[in-house]
């Protein structure tokens, strides 16, 4: 059976946390194992955290998740409407960050694509960002 769940946050650091946990209680339907729960909740961290402090920077703005269920694949995007990313290709490179005064490493890409089995981004720069997780 398929299923579905939509929320929406305000783009506060304390709700990282939140939309972590909830994606995962939502993918407790499908009895994955622990190391995939835990590649879930990472890739979901890593595109919240992205769209809290990237796209949004030190605005409030709001956040989009979705989580479908189709048989048991499971397919999440976390989509917000702020900055926008304009060369994608270069922000997936591993080490690319335009934070590296945060202490940002440039790996939430790549630790999305290694823990997700396919990972598209749509980014238009002012429009905003969605990730497509698939897993
Ligand atoms: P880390 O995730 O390791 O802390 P990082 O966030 O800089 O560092 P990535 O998550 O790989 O690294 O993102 C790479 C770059 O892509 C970011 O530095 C930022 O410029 C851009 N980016 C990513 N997500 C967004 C977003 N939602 N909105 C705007 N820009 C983004
Ligand atoms: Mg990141």
């Amino acid at each position: 059976q398929n299923n579905y769940v939509i929320f929406k946050i305000p783009s506060l650091s304390t709700n990282e946390s939140f939309a972590r946990a909830a994606v995962a209680a939502f993918c407790a339907n499908l009895n994955p194992t622990i190391d995939e729960i835990i590649e879930i909740k990472t890739a979901v961290s890593e595109a919240v955290t992205n769209a809290i402090i990237h796209g949004y920077e030190n605005t409030v703005g709001e956040i989009q998740i979705e989580c479908k269920i189709k048989g048991q694949l499971v397919e999440i995007i976390v989509e917000d409407y702020g900055s926008g990313i304009v060369n994608v290709e270069m922000a997936r490179e591993p080490l690319y960050t335009t934070k590296p005064e945060l202490e940002r490493s440039g790996m939430g890409f790549a630790v999305m694509e290694t823990y997700m089995d396919e990972v598209v981004v749509l980014s238009e720069k002012d429009i905003g960002t969605k990730v497509i997780m698939r897993k």
